[in-house]
Parts: structure tokens; sequence; C-alpha cells
């Protein structure tokens, strides 16, 4: 244990969040983002009546571009900028960071869709923020990992003329980003007549399209979180991101998880600098942790991003895994450490982040893919290279 205060452990966590000016990157950046979002993270966490300027103040700050070519409307850059972008906001508020992250996973969609014209529609209103961008793909991501079959059927259309068109059915508990003043979320269906599931984009006003009320969370309840019901949908080949879904996901999910590991590097950054705010005894006696997890912290984000840019991801998922859990728990410890820096004072409500920090850490675990549900498929490909052992399947070739 070191025997006196010293920032340099904190070093790279402050260059990352709040600098060598004692400014954020994001205040940097973005500051009236950033103002906004300090103001309100708490407000954000605990209810839902500022859930409708999310998107348009992330808009504003130009976040939804980072890493959209300039022929697209976008501002140039590449995906690392944009899980730079959601590390950032997560910094300041987790809730409004799994907005960005909901917004921007679906522009990817769009960006990695084969459907042209789909793109060419939706694009530039998701890049305002005017409309909002949903990504209901857990059941997806879940149905590759052979834990459950997809939740939405789409049948044939008699009606239709030559070209493919289906109604749709079924429900997804849970999206975030349903933003009532307009929304299209991503959703993955089995076709009846067989073959590969599709994904779809369902617009919020499409006939049979039902949001249920806010679910009832105990945080980030700012976020637009709610259930979608489809009946007797009609669909056609303009509203599908792609015809064969196992096999685009494999590709869109380093994208898909880089961006969600951007929420872990943000939360956890800003816990490690809030264990700075600590009076100097409690700092000295977790320097050492934060100085080790600091590092840990930055050596992932150099590994996840360089994995996702170069592509490593798509053919070795499990370094993607393995990177996930890693940074879910380095949140943890961070989060546990600013618990002890933080005293009395973080019991207190209004005083500091701390207790909300402690709710935003606790959803980076369940969030899909889970820690148990990569936990379980690493295991089961540790299996299928041991003859003799008998880990659950996946379906290989596309969630391994
Ligand atoms: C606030 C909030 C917002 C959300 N937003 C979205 C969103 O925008 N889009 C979206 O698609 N989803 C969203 N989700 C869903 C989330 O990503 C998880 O999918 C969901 O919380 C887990 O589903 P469940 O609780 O029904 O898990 P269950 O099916 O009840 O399973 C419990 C846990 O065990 C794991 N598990 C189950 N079976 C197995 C198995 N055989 N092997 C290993 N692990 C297993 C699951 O992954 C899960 O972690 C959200 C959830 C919350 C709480």
């Amino acid at each position: 244990m070191s025997t006196h205060a010293s920032p340099t452990p904190l070093g790279t966590v402050a260059g990352a969040v709040q600098g060598q000016s004692g400014l954020s990157a994001l205040s940097v950046r973005a500051p009236e983002l950033a103002a906004w979002l300090d103001s309100h993270a708490e407000t954000l966490d605990t209810d839902a009546t500022l859930s409708a300027e999310v998107v348009p103040q992330l808009a504003q700050a130009g976040l939804l571009r980072v890493g959209v070519p300039t022929a697209l409307g976008g501002a140039g850059g590449t995906i690392t900028d944009a899980i730079d972008s959601v590390a950032d906001v997560a910094a300041h508020s987790f809730a409004a960071a799994f907005v960005l992250w909901g917004q921007r996973t679906f522009i990817e969609y769009l960006l990695q869709s084969p459907n042209r014209g789909l793109r060419e529609r939706l694009l530039p209103a998701l890049l305002t923020g005017e409309l909002a961008g949903a990504t209901g793909l857990s059941n997806a991501m879940k149905y590759l990992s052979a834990i459950e079959p997809l939740q939405i059927r789409a049948t044939d259309r008699a009606d239709a003329d030559a070209s493919p068109a289906w109604h749709v059915s079924g429900g997804l508990p849970w999206i975030t980003n349903l933003r009532k003043q307009g929304f299209v979320a991503a959703a993955a269906a089995d076709h009846e007549a067989g073959g590969p599931p599709s994904i779809f984009a369902i617009a919020h006003d499409a006939p049979g399209v039902t949001r249920s009320d806010d679910l009832d969370l105990i945080g980030l309840r700012g976020t637009n979180t709610a259930a979608l019901q489809m009946t007797d949908t009609p669909l056609d080949d303009n509203d599908r991101i792609t015809d064969d879904a196992p096999v685009w996901l494999v590709r869109v999910r380093p994208a898909f998880l880089g961006l969600q590991c951007g929420m872990s590097l943000g939360l956890a950054r800003r816990s490690l600098a809030g264990t700075h705010e600590g009076g100097p005894g409690a700092r000295a006696a977790v320097a050492d942790e934060v100085g080790a997890l600091a590092e840990q912290l930055d050596a992932l984000a150099t590994r996840l991003k360089a994995g996702v840019a170069q592509g490593e991801f798509v053919t070795a998922p499990a370094k993607l895994f393995e990177l996930r859990i890693a940074l879910a728990g380095v949140v943890h410890d961070a989060a546990t450490l600013e618990v002890q820096t933080g005293g009395g004072r973080g019991y207190l409500r209004g005083l500091s982040g701390v207790a909300r920090r402690q709710r935003e850490a606790a959803f980076v675990p369940i969030v899909t893919p889970s820690l148990v549900q990569l936990k379980n498929q690493l295991a089961a490909q540790r299996g299928a290279s041991q003859p003799s052992a008998t880990a659950a399947p996946t379906r290989t070739g596309t969630a391994s």
C-alpha cells in the first residue's frame, strides 16, 4: 500500500476524463453537452422528465455523426472515434451514453446494410436526431448463442406483388431509445417459410406496432426503455436491413459490442477519477489499486479499439468477449473503490454521483451479451477444442 497520496496513478485516467486542465474530454470537445449532462445526470437516471431531450442534445453536439463517412452526411473518422464518444458521454451520464449507444449502433447497422435505399431514407433524420434509432437485437444475440428462439415471426404476405413482403408479429421485452416523438427499431425475425432470419427496421408508426409505457426501472429511467409489440405489421424488402441475420450479425457485432464497451470505459474512468476526490488518507489507501486499474483500463481500451479497427474480432470474437468481461470487472472494481474513498458523502443524496455510478455499474454485466452468456460461450469454445468436454452448443460459425 502507498503511504502518501499521489496523483500519479490517476495520470492516465485524469488525462482521459479530467485532463491536465481539470476539464473532461467532453468538456473540451462539447462543453455545452458536458454541462447539460453534469446538471442532469441524476435526473436522467432516476426519472423520465428529460427523456425526449437526450437524442437532440447528443445530435446538437455532433456526436451522432462521429465515425460516419462525410459522403453520407457524417463527420468522418472511424468507429473507434465513435467508441471514444460513447466513453466520453458515459463519464458524465451513463443513461445518455446508453441512448447514444442505441442511436449510433442503429446508424452503424445502416452503414453496414446492403440496403442502400433504406440507408438513404433513414440516415438523414437519424443524424440530426429527429428520429431515434433503437436496437432490439438482444434476442438475436441470445438466439446466436442458442439461449432463446427468435421472438418475432415473419409470414409471407399473400397480398404482395412480385417483391418480397411479410406480416410480422411478436414482441421484444426490452428496447432502449424508443423515443415517443418517433423511432425506428431493429429487430430480427424468423421466416415462417424457412431460410435464414432477417433483420428489419420497424417504424414507430407502422401498422400494428405498439410501444409499452416506459418500464419501471431502478435506474436509466430517462432512456426511453420500453417493450415493443408487433401484430401483423406489414413490411417489405425496403424495410429489411439484412436477409441473412446470422452472417450479418457476426460482421456487425464488433461495432455493436465495441460501442457498448465504450460505456464501460467511460464509467470506469469516471469512477477512478472519483477516487481522487476523497481525502488524502483515503486516496493513499487505494492509490496502488487505482493505478493498477487505470493501467489495465488503458490497455483494454487500446486492445479494444485496435481489434475493432482491424476487423480482428469478426473472425476471433472470443477475444472481444474476453475484453468485455475484463472491462466489466474493471467497472465493478473502480465503482467499489469510489465507494470506499467517498465515505458517508457518497451515501447522502445529491452530494455526489457515487450511488448513481453503483447503479450504473450494476447494469454492465447484464446487458446483452451478458457476462454469464459470454462465460458459457467461451467455455463452450474451449470445450469444442477439447473433444471430451460437454459444453453447451452454440450456433457455431455465427456466435463463435
Ligand atoms: C435497462 C435495460 C435496457 C435494455 N435495453 C435493451 C435494448 O435496447 N435492446 C435490447 O435488445 N435489449 C435490451 N435490454 C435487454 C438486455 O440487453 C438483456 O438481454 C436482458 O436484460 C437479459 O434478458 P433477461 O433478463 O430476459 O435474461 P434471462 O433470459 O432471464 O437470463 C438471465 C441471464 O442469464 C443469461 N442466460 C440465460 N440463458 C443462458 C444460458 N443458456 N447460458 C448462459 N447464460 C444464459 C442471460 O444472458 C441473462 O444474463 C435491456 C435491459 C435493461 C435492463
